[in-house]
């Protein structure tokens, strides 16, 4: 089961793509390539003035989605200031 971190709120069935507004990406190259919007796997959550995106933990290869077929990790940045390898689809970070 899968919780809000912020409210509590079950969002296990948001489960696919979500858009992280002005992500804090570690690297700068990764960071030209996607813009404002980061397409990541996770969670969301609507009970906020702005969606919560919940990304789901991944590696550097994003190996547990789909596979690894067609995503791939990158470094973000979360508002708790801990840096975490989040899933996106390869296309985002490809020039
Ligand atoms: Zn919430």
């Amino acid at each position: 089961m899968h919780l809000c971190a912020e409210c509590g709120v079950p969002i296990e069935g948001t489960k696919g793509s979500h858009v992280v507004q002005r992500p804090n990406l570690v690297s700068d190259e990764v960071a030209d390539a996607v813009g404002d919007r980061l397409v990541v796997f996770g969670f969301v959550c609507e009970r906020h003035r702005q969606p919560v995106v919940h990304p789901h933990p991944t590696n550097r290869y994003a190996a547990n989605v789909n596979g690894g077929r067609g995503w791939t990790g990158v470094r973000l940045e979360f508002s708790d200031t801990v840096v975490r390898w989040v899933a996106t689809p390869e296309s985002q970070v490809e020039r």
